[in-house]
């Protein structure tokens, strides 16, 4: 499940705002001519779309992919609108996406119910007299899509790829990451007495006396903080060999007495397992711990209050507002809520992904386009494997094993192979809450019992709507959801040059996912296998640092840098993904020049086609928040780190040595 996913962009809940215009590949209007193109090649291509597209208020970062999203999201309205009317002759999908919606969107049921549709829960949570209940009762939570303490899923084996295992995984933080926990710098120490305080309102809300509901809150930030001081930093994670502990759930039970391992796997719906990989061991101790040293009324407080988290959007309006206040306010500075019924679009698109991704296949890609999109991936990879073999640092042998890996990744464009099926999820459509449990419990099973089995390769991480892409690397495959194969990305109304430019990047990027710092550590079976020449890695990882500089350079806002380590493996694959585009669109020019649109020629059109794509706005609380947890650089550095790595950008704009875009120093890995 969680493991080594590479994403194109982080997605989080908060896209989306109204913008029926246009949202073409390249637009002369999006150029800010005021600046430099060798200065800041990003300002230069996106100022104009920045000025024209300032940040809605119910935004924290709003760019183009934003901008699709939002589309994707007008569609997806259209279909759940005519499904939420209950009438004859309704499909059975129809109900279940129409009624998910509807009760999503009744306000009002939801404002009568009041808490009631947690009480069956929070009564459980109240009957814990004993420790030895707690695997039960966190089992019963996690079913329910309410995960505590840790997470738990099946995983695909880093060792042996053809195996799906168990995985237990560090979790349970209310905070985006276990770093916000311990930094000491006025906005953090800020932050946590915030999230004190809006953790108090949210018991508050739930009918705790205020004198109680203080020390309640207290109590779960000393959990969570215990938990956090267990976890890996992120930088960390990104190493598979630091997060891959295979034991037998004896070990476990020896590293973590206190806690009934089997009773909670037996509870949780898992088969039968004899052993499982154990991500974080440190991370179960201070679990262990946890449990050992905090009174029972500690940690009734902290499962109440990761109930009340995981379902705050589905409570009535004081919780919603509650939430949003924090996570989106005060985390991200969001000025105001998105509207219901996009938050709603969203809801049924991630728990009910594959009938809602069904209907958006079907109605927005075609044949046409999974077909030039196919005929794009295997010139990029040609251009990758003309790559590899020019490489003057790599010996013959790595570039053997790297082109028999190149050669077996698989691509998964805009469809499914098959398309889950719901017909034992119960949707009704005046129970938003149990509408959701349920759904949750369905995919919780789904995963639980891939356990023991061989993997799936036709599954998807991502819903098709999506406006992302990604590359796994236990599955060696690329994989790209209908919701990107459209305008800025792909635009048939534009010349080669500003396609290879964009979604020819994209692809490019993905790509070279399979040979980042990451990657390069699987082979093209998809295992943890080192299959580098010392010295090969040792020339691989000079080039890498090179990079790892040029990015912790970037101011992402005020005293906060980008972390060049964390976003290594992305940054591999944006300056890979934008040098094979470029040699792709070359071959296929094979020397003809075209004439110049526009003004501008065919090389300045391809960069100009990339950076489009990146034109965003943002908060400066989003920014902070994104530079500790992103493992992607912001947007102007995705553009101006890239380019300005590319001799060939400054013969296309005449940038001379030492300028901004030009600078003496240059870094390259593949
Ligand atoms: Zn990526």
């Amino acid at each position: 499940m969680r493991i080594f996913p590479a994403l194109l962009v982080l997605t989080l809940p908060g896209a989306g705002a109204a913008l029926a215009q246009q949202n073409p590949g390249f637009d002369v209007k999006y150029l800010d001519r005021s600046v430099d193109p060798c200065v800041n090649f990003y300002k230069f291509s996106c100022g104009g779309w920045m000025a024209a597209n300032p940040l809605p208020p119910d935004q924290a970062r709003f760019g183009r992919f934003d901008a699709l999203q939002d589309r994707n999201r007008e569609i997806l309205r259209n279909f759940l609108e005519a499904a939420m009317v209950d009438k004859a002759g309704r499909t059975a999908l129809e109900q279940k996406i129409g009624d998910m919606y509807a009760a999503c969107m009744d306000e009002k049921t939801i404002a009568a119910k009041g808490i009631a549709p947690l009480k069956p829960d929070l009564d459980r949570i109240a009957a814990l007299m004993d420790r030895k209940q707690l695997a039960e009762l966190a089992a019963s939570l996690f079913r329910m899509g309410t995960p505590v303490f840790f997470t738990f899923s099946s995983e695909q084996d880093a060792k042996d790829s053809t195996k799906e295992i168990a995985g237990l995984d560090q979790g349970g933080l209310g905070l985006p990451d276990r770093d916000y926990y311990f930094k000491t710098d006025p906005t953090s120490v800020m932050l946590r007495k915030q999230y004190v305080e809006h953790v108090t309102r949210m018991f508050e809300l739930l009918g705790t006396p205020s004198a109680e509901a203080a020390p309640k809150a207290q109590a779960v930030m000393a959990i969570e903080t215990a938990l956090a001081d267990g976890s890996f930093d992120r930088i960390t994670r990104r190493d598979p060999e630091k997060v891959y502990h295979k034991m037998t759930v004896k070990e476990l039970t020896a590293m973590a007495p206190a806690f009934d391992w089997n009773a909670f796997f037996k509870s949780v719906g898992a088969p039968s397992i004899q052993s499982l990989d154990v991500s974080v061991p440190p991370f179960v101790k201070a679990f262990n711990t946890v449990i050992e040293k905090t009174s029972l009324d500690d940690l009734r407080a902290y499962l109440t209050w990761r109930l009340v988290r995981a379902n705050a959007p589905l409570l009535p309006e004081a919780f919603v507002q509650e939430n949003f206040n924090f996570y989106a306010k005060i985390l991200r500075g969001q000025k105001e809520m998105r509207p219901r019924w996009k938050r709603c679009v969203d809801l049924v698109d991630g728990q009910l992904p594959d009938a809602l991704g069904k209907i958006f296949v079907q109605k927005t890609l075609g044949e046409q386009g999974k077909q030039r999109t196919q005929k794009m991936v295997a010139e990029i990879e040609r251009a990758l494997a003309a790559d590899i073999m020019s490489l003057d640092w790599m010996s013959p042998k790595t570039k053997h094993e790297a082109m028999v890996k190149l050669h077996a990744i698989a691509n998964k464009i805009g469809d499914k192979a098959h398309w889950l099926d719901y017909a034992n999820v119960k949707i009704a459509r005046d129970d938003a809450l149990g509408d959701s449990a349920r759904a949750s419990a369905f995919e919780l099973a789904r995963q639980l019992g891939k356990i023991g089995k061989p993997v799936d390769k036709t599954d998807w991480q991502m819903s098709q709507p999506t406006v992302n892409a990604y590359y796994d690397a236990q599955e060696n495959d690329v994989n790209f959801p209908a919701g990107i194969l459209q305008p800025p990305f792909y635009d048939n109304k534009m010349d080669d040059a500003v396609n290879y430019g964009a979604i020819g990047a994209v692809i490019g990027h993905e790509l070279t996912h399979g040979f980042d710092d990451q990657g390069r550590q699987f082979d093209a079976k998809g295992n943890l296998r080192d299959w580098w020449t010392e010295a090969d890695a040792k020339a691989f990882k000079e080039r890498a640092d090179c990079l790892v500089k040029q990015y912790d350079g970037y101011v992402a806002v005020d005293e906060v840098h980008v972390s060049g380590k964390l976003t290594l493996g992305e940054n591999t694959a944006d300056n890979g993904g934008l040098r094979l585009a470029y040699r792709a669109l070359m071959d296929s020019l094979a020397g003809k020049e075209p004439a110049p649109i526009d003004g501008f020629t065919a090389q300045q059109r391809f960069f100009l086609g990339f950076a489009q794509i990146w034109c965003e706005n943002e908060t400066p609380e989003s920014k902070r928040q994104l530079a500790l947890i992103n493992p992607h650089a912001p947007a102007e550095y995705r553009v101006n780190g890239a380019i300005s790595n590319m001799p060939e950008f400054r013969g296309a704009f005449g940038c001379k040595e030492g300028q901004p875009m030009a600078p003496v120093l240059s870094c390259r890995v593949w």
